[in-house]
């Protein structure tokens, strides 16, 4: 698999996050454009008049709201699918794992077949990979069904169902994102930091969902200045600081929303551990005397998958997206994904070695 092996030179890492922010303004510009140029996306800055100490806050809230506009805009989501697309591409050609071309092949059908169709098709479709981004009370029977389609996807085959194949992150970081991972920020403060940071979202998420269900079915008139909790909290975190923890990459390092700040990510890790994805080490022997430790290098979210499988034999983690670089990147192909596949598919010659007796399960 190609990892790049170079730590990323830190004198580049300003030049780096400069051509991500060029690539947000083309983003950007293409939703103005398409929203008939600056005269028809002006009335979108134009804050409501609360007046007094409220007024900043309403104007925050419009700039963000605006932001989160032209991100979610065909033509600019159509764009960022083409170009991340194609390094999903150029990468895919040469991977030869079958879990990682298979990965990467549905990322990007699922990209295009959800993330980018949305703007065309609009609240009638039926599918919601993007919880709360339609304001909860509106779901209808599919789209509730759909989430809990992600849920049973996540029991059966791991978080990497969602991260690693239905949200967009899955095609941005597919290609894009494998060459910061030599810059994962991994001290014990940052990931301190980051689970802090998770709970939080996750709390703010539950929060503005039930809110949401309130104002309509309590009649509470709860609204971030006119709009449902649920679709701001949304908007803000998937379409405005997603897209700006974009340009940090070249210092915080590849999946940094994903690590320290997604809600669904969180959400979806902790399901996963209750279901059946697990690494496995084919024969923990070979991993206990790997002094290579690929996969952990590989890994796009720094887990120490090789010490755990030469202690345990095995590993499952709430934070582990299901890349499938650990596998790829084994230069003893020492590593067994078990999925509910495992039930239905005969199981390649190499099978797992029986765990030691008094190591966890
Ligand atoms: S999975 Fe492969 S690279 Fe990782 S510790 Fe085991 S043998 Fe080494
Ligand atoms: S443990 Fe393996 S599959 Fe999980 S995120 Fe890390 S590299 Fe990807």
């Amino acid at each position: 698999m190609a990892i790049v092996s170079t730590a990323v030179r830190r004198d580049r890492r300003w030049w780096q996050a400069g051509a991500l922010l060029v690539w947000l303004l083309i983003d950007l510009g293409l939703g103005i454009w398409e929203m008939g140029g600056w005269k028809g996306f002006a009335p979108a800055l134009k804050p409501p008049a609360v007046g007094g100490w409220g007024q900043p806050a309403a104007d925050l809230v419009t700039w963000i709201n605006a932001f989160g506009m032209l991100t979610g805009m065909a033509w600019p989501l159509l764009f960022a699918g083409l170009s991340m697309g194609t390094l999903v591409f150029l990468r895919w050609r040469k991977e030869r794992t079958r879990y990682l071309r298979i990965r990467l092949g549905l990322a990007v059908l699922a990209y295009f077949g959800l993330t980018a169709a949305i703007p065309f098709v609009g609240s009638s479709f039926p599918v919601v990979p993007n919880p709360g981004g339609t304001g909860l009370p509106t779901w209808n029977w599919p789209t509730g069904l759909s989430m809990l389609g992600f849920v049973l996807l996540a029991l059966l085959f791991g978080r990497g169902s969602y991260c690693g194949v239905i949200c967009p992150a899955a095609t941005y970081w597919g290609g894009l994102g494998q060459h910061f991972i030599p810059a994962n920020i991994n001290t014990p403060r940052a990931r301190r930091l980051a689970a802090g940071l998770r709970a939080l979202m996750v709390g703010l998420f539950v929060l503005t969902a039930l809110l949401s269900i309130a104002d309509t079915l309590l009649h509470w008139h709860v609204s971030v200045y006119g709009t449902d909790p649920a679709v701001f909290f949304s908007g803000v975190t998937w379409m405005v600081i997603w897209f700006l923890m974009l340009l940090v990459v070249p210092f915080l390092g590849n999946r940094a929303f994903t690590r320290f700040l997604c809600p669904m990510g969180a959400t979806m890790g902790w399901v996963a551990q209750h279901g059946v994805w697990e690494i496995q080490a084919i024969d923990p022997a070979v991993c206990a005397s790997c002094t290579d430790q690929a996969c952990t290098r590989s890994c796009e979210v720094s887990l120490p998958v090789g010490r755990h499988l030469a202690e345990a034999g095995r590993y499952r983690s709430a934070a582990c997206v299901g890349c499938g670089n650990c596998q790829a990147a084994c230069p003893s192909q020492n590593i067994h994904y078990r999925t509910a596949l495992d039930w239905v598919l005969p199981r390649s010659t190499r099978q797992p070695a029986p765990v030691a007796p008094g190591l966890p399960q």
